[in-house]
C-alpha cells in the first residue's frame, strides 16, 4: 500500500521538501517564459544561506567596479540554498539556469518583487542608497529630484520616469540610457553615473547641475551679458557638434533641457525626444520639439536631420541675448510656420554686427542654406575670440560660478513615490554603472 509507505516527515525535511517546491515553481514560471519572481516569506533554510550569500555578496559588490558585470547566477544561490539536498535534485538546479541579459547584474533582483533568496543589489542600483531633498524639475517625460547618494555623500540629480503598464514609453526609456551612456564622452552633455529599475520606476543617477537651467537664468535675469553668451553658445555649439557627429539629432533643444553644472560649464541634457542614427543624409520626419523653438521644417513635417537643432540653437541664442523669443510660439504647428515666414525678429539696436550676421544665418528658413548644415559655425566672427581647444578640454574660465552645493545641509524628504504596484514587465537592458563614476570611493 502506497500509504504504508509514507513515513512523518522531520521539521528539517519539511523545510526541505517546501524549499523545493517553491525553486520549481519558480522554474516552471521561467519555463513558461514568464518573468515573475516568486514571493515567498523565509524559510530557515534561506535563513542558514544568509551568512555564506552575505560573503558571495559582498565580494559581488567588490567586483561591480569599472563597469564589471557581476555574476550572481542562479548556481551560486543554489548551491547554497539547496544544502542538504540530494546530488540529483541540485544537478536539476544548476540546468535550469534563470537567463539573464548581460548588462543587468541583477535582472529580476530585489527592484521586483522579493525573490525566494533576498538578494541585495549593489549600492548604486538600490534606490535605499539615495536620500532625496527636493524636486529639480519636471518635464513631459519624467520627474527630476535631488539627491545624495549616501555612502559618499555625492548630490546627484536623479531623473525618475513612470514604466507605462502597455509599455508604451520602454523604447523611449532604452534609448534614454543608450544616449546618456555616450553623452558621458563629451564634457557639455549631462553625465550620467547609473541606472537601474523597480518594478513600476526607471532611474537614472546623473551629475548634479547646480547652476540650474538657462531657463531659469533667463526668467531670473531677463538678457544675459554679452560675454555668458558667447560662452554658453560656444559650449553649446561643441555639444551639439558631439551629437551630430553620432548621429543623433537632440530635437528638444531649449533653455530648460541646457544646465550649468557646479563650475558654470553647460550641460545639454535631456535625450528623452532625439533621434538617433542620422548619419549623412538620413533625415526624419516627425513633428517633436516645443513651440517656438521649432524649425519650419520640423512644423510642415518635411523630412529634416541636424539642422533643426541649428534652428533652436539660434532661437536660444536670441533668447540669451534679448530675453524674448525671436517669434510668437503657438501650439498649432501652421500658425507657427505661418509667422516665422511672414515675419522678421526684432533685432535691437545695441546688437553686434557679428551676432546679427550669425542669428540671421541661424535663423535660416531653408535648412539647407543655415549655418551650421552648411559652413563651419565655429569660424563665425562672433567667435573670433574663442579658443575651441581649450573651450573643449574646459579649459576656458566660466563666466559665472554657481554656489558650491554641500549634501550635509540639505534636510530629507520622502520622495512620495506611487503606491501603485500593478505588475509591469522589466525594461530590458537599463542597468548600468558609469565607469567614470567612483562610487566605492
Ligand atoms: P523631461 O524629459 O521630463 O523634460 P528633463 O531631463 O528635461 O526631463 O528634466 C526636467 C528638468 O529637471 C530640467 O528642465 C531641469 O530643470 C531639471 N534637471 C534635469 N536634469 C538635471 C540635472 N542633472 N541637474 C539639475 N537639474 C536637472
Ligand atoms: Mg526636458
Amino acid at each position: 500500500m502506497e500509504e504504508s509507505k509514507r513515513r512523518i516527515l522531520t521539521p528539517k525535511e519539511k523545510e526541505i521538501q517546501q524549499y523545493v517546491s517553491c525553486v520549481e515553481e519558480k522554474e516552471d514560471k521561467i519555463k513558461k517564459g514568464s518573468q515573475e519572481v516568486v514571493v515567498r516569506s523565509k524559510t530557515h533554510v534561506e535563513e542558514k544561506t544568509s551568512v555564506e550569500e552575505k560573503k558571495k555578496r559582498k565580494h559581488t559588490e567588490e567586483n561591480l567596479d569599472n563597469n564589471k558585470k557581476i555574476k550572481l547566477d542562479d548556481k551560486e544561490i543554489l548551491q547554497g540554498g539547496v544544502h542538504g539536498l540530494r546530488e540529483e535534485q541540485k544537478d536539476k538546479k544548476r540546468k535550469t539556469k534563470r537567463p539573464r541579459s548581460p548588462e543587468d547584474p541583477l535582472e529580476g533582483g530585489s527592484g521586483y518583487k522579493k525573490p525566494c533568496l533576498d538578494v541585495k543589489r549593489p549600492a548604486p542600483l538600490d534606490i535605499e542608497s539615495y536620500r532625496f531633498h527636493k524636486d529639480l524639475g519636471r518635464g513631459s517625460f519624467g520627474r527630476v529630484m535631488l539627491a545624495t547618494f549616501a555612502p559618499k555623500k555625492q548630490l546627484v540629480a536623479i531623473k525618475i520616469i513612470s514604466k507605462k503598464t502597455n509599455k508604451s514609453n520602454y523604447e523611449n526609456i532604452k534609448k534614454e540610457a543608450r544616449l546618456l551612456k555616450m553623452a558621458n564622452s563629451c564634457p557639455f552633455l549631462c553625465h550620467s553615473y547609473a541606472a537601474f529599475q523597480s518594478e513600476i520606476q526607471a532611474f537614472f543617477v546623473l551629475e548634479y547641475a547646480s547652476g540650474g537651467s538657462l531657463y531659469k537664468m533667463i526668467s531670473r535675469k531677463g538678457k544675459l551679458p554679452m560675454e555668458r553668451v558667447k560662452f554658453y553658445t560656444a559650449e553649446i555649439v561643441i555639444g551639439l557638434q558631439f551629437l551630430h557627429s553620432n548621429g543623433i539629432v537632440h530635437c528638444d533643444l531649449k533653455p530648460d533641457n541646457i544646465l550649468v553644472d557646479m563650475d558654470g560649464h553647460i550641460k545639454i541634457c535631456d535625450f528623452g525626444l532625439s533621434a538617433e542614427g542620422l548619419f549623412g543624409e538620413k533625415m526624419i520626419c516627425r513633428l517633436s520639439g516645443t513651440p517656438g523653438y521649432r524649425a519650419p521644417e520640423v512644423l510642415i513635417m518635411n523630412d529634416y536631420n541636424a539642422g533643426a537643432d541649428w534652428w533652436s540653437f539660434g532661437v536660444i541664442m536670441y533668447e540669451m541675448a534679448t530675453g524674448n523669443l525671436p517669434f510668437a510660439p503657438s501650439v498649432s504647428a501652421l500658425r507657427e510656420v505661418s509667422t516665422i515666414k511672414s515675419s522678421k525678429p526684432d533685432y535691437p539696436s545695441h546688437m553686434s554686427q557679428e551676432m546679427l550676421d550669425l542669428l540671421s544665418k541661424l535663423l535660416e528658413i531653408d535648412q539647407k542654406k543655415r549655418l551650421g548644415v552648411k559652413g563651419n559655425i565655429r569660424e563665425h566672427p562672433f567667435y573670433a575670440t574663442i579658443k575651441w581647444k581649450r573651450m573643449e578640454k574646459r579649459r576656458v574660465k566660466t563666466p559665472f560660478r554657481p554656489k558650491k552645493p554641500s549634501a550635509g545641509e540639505l534636510p530629507a524628504i520622502s520622495p512620495g513615490f506611487p503606491a501603485d504596484s500593478s505588475k509591469r514587465e522589466k525594461v530590458e537592458e537599463l542597468s548600468y554603472v558609469a565607469s567614470t563614476w567612483n562610487w566605492q570611493e
